[in-house]
C-alpha cells in the first residue's frame, strides 16, 4: 500500500487521513496531543481521545472505535489498538487486499501507570513514531526515574525549598500524579492538568491519594505541578524558593536541564526509547518500515538491518538548529514545540 506524508499521514488507495495536520473531510485521530489535533469535519478516535479532543478543540462528527473493535468500511477494516502513551492513544491496523498497515501514532511499550497497556500488533507495513530513534535514548526503567523523583523532593523539602514538577497537561501530567501519590505525597495541580484528570476519572482512571487545584499562596508541604509552558510564566514568581524538575525523555540529553532552564531534567518519557522501536520492528514482522518525527537515523539502521525503511517526516528534536525557509511545521528552534511533543 502506498503511503504519503504532507501535513498529515495520508493513504491514497483508500483515501484516509491520520493525524492530519490541515483540516480534513475526514482524519484518524491517534491521540489528543495539540501537535496531533485539528478542526477536521469527522474524527475517527476512541471514546477517550474524542473527550479529550472535544475538551481540547470543541464538538466534531466523531466516528468512535473501542479498542480491539473493528470497523468494516467499503474496502478496509480499521481496528485500533493500545499505545500506551496517554489515556485513549491507539496504533492503528489498517486491512487491505491482504495487507496489514500499522501506524503506531506516538506510542511506547513500557506500561505507565494512568493508561491501557500497549502492545506490539503483528503487520506487513509499519508506520511509527522515532522521536527517540538513536541510540542514546535508552531509557531507565521508570522505577528508577520515580526513585530519583522522591529523592529530589525529599531533598527539595529538607533544604526548605519548593518542589515543582513540570509535566505535560495531558499524558505526562496524569502518570506524574500517579506516581506522586503511590510515593504519599500531596499534589497541587495548575488548572490545566487537573481539568484532564476529571476527564481520565470520567473515563474510569482513579486517583488515590491527595491532591487538589494549586492555589499559589498556600503550597505549604505539597508538590506542585504545572505544565512546561509556566515555567517562563508569572506564576513562577510567587513561589519563594522553587526547587525545578521537567519530567521528559529529552532528559537523556545532558544539555537538557540548560535548554529548559530546570534544576534537572528527569527522563520520564511517554515515548519508546531506541531499544523498544527495535523490538517492535523485530517482534511486529513488518517487511518494510516508515519512521516519523526525530530524523533519518533510525530508517538508515533498519536498512542497514536488512529491512527496508524509509523516514517520511521529521521535526527534529529541540537541539536542532531551526531549518531554514517557509514552513512553520518544520521550524523545531521554537521551545514552545517541544513542550507540546510530550
Ligand atoms: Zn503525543
Amino acid at each position: 500500500m502506498k503511503v504519503v506524508y504532507n501535513r498529515g499521514l495520508y493513504l491514497p488507495e483508500i483515501d484516509l487521513w491520520m493525524d492530519a495536520k490541515a483540516p480534513r473531510s475526514r482524519s484518524v485521530i491517534s491521540h489528543a496531543h495539540a501537535d496531533h489535533i485539528q478542526r477536521h469535519d469527522s474524527i475517527i478516535a476512541t471514546p477517550a481521545t474524542a473527550r479529550l479532543f472535544e475538551h481540547r478543540i470543541g464538538k466534531t462528527r466523531s466516528l468512535l472505535l473501542d479498542f480491539h473493535e473493528t470497523s468494516d468500511f467499503t474496502d478496509f477494516k480499521l481496528t485500533f489498538y493500545p499505545a500506551g502513551h496517554c489515556l485513549g492513544s491507539a496504533q492503528t491496523l489498517i486491512e487491505y487486499r491482504g495487507e496489514r498497515v500499522l501506524y503506531t501514532g506516538d506510542f511506547k511499550l513500557r506500561a505507565g501507570l494512568s493508561c491501557e497497556p500497549p502492545e506490539i500488533i503483528p503487520c506487513d507495513i509499519l508506520i511509527m513514531d522515532t522521536t527517540f530513534g538513536r541510540p542514546h535514548y535508552l531509557f531507565p526503567k521508570d522505577e528508577e526515574v520515580r526513585d530519583e523523583l522522591y529523592r529530589e523532593i525529599d531533598r527539595a523539602f529538607m533544604n526548605a525549598m519548593q518542589p515543582v514538577v513540570f509535566a505535560y497537561s495531558l499524558g505526562k501530567g496524569q502518570e506524574a500524579l500517579q506516581i506522586l501519590l503511590r510515593g504519599g505525597y500531596s499534589v497541587a495541580l495548575h488548572e490545566s492538568v487537573m481539568k484532564i484528570v476529571d476527564i481520565y476519572r470520567e473515563m474510569g482512571i482513579e486517583f488515590d491519594g491527595d491532591y487538589r487545584r494549586l492555589d499559589p499562596s498556600d503550597t505549604d508541604g505539597l508538590v506542585v505541578m504545572l505544565p512546561p509552558g509556566s515555567r517562563r510564566g508569572e506564576l513562577m514568581k510567587t513561589f519563594r524558593c522553587p526547587y525545578t524538575i521537567y519530567l521528559s525523555g529529552w532528559g537523556m540529553d545532558p544539555r537538557a536541564r540548560y535548554r529548559y532552564q530546570t534544576h534537572l531534567v528527569l527522563p520520564l518519557s511517554d515515548h519508546a526509547g531506541f531499544d523498544d522501536l527495535e523490538r517492535y520492528v523485530i517482534d511486529s514482522g513488518a517487511k518494510r518500515v516508515y519512521t516519523l518525527y526525530g530524523d533519518d537515523y533510525f530508517a538508515s539502521h533498519l536498512r542497514q538491518m536488512g529491512i527496508p525503511a524509509e523516514h517520511l517526516h521529521g521535526e527534529g528534536g529541540p537541539f536542532r538548529k531551526p531549518s531554514k525557509g517557509k514552513g512553520s511545521e518544520k521550524s523545531v528552534a521554537q521551545p514552545s514545540l517541544f513542550d507540546l511533543i510530550e
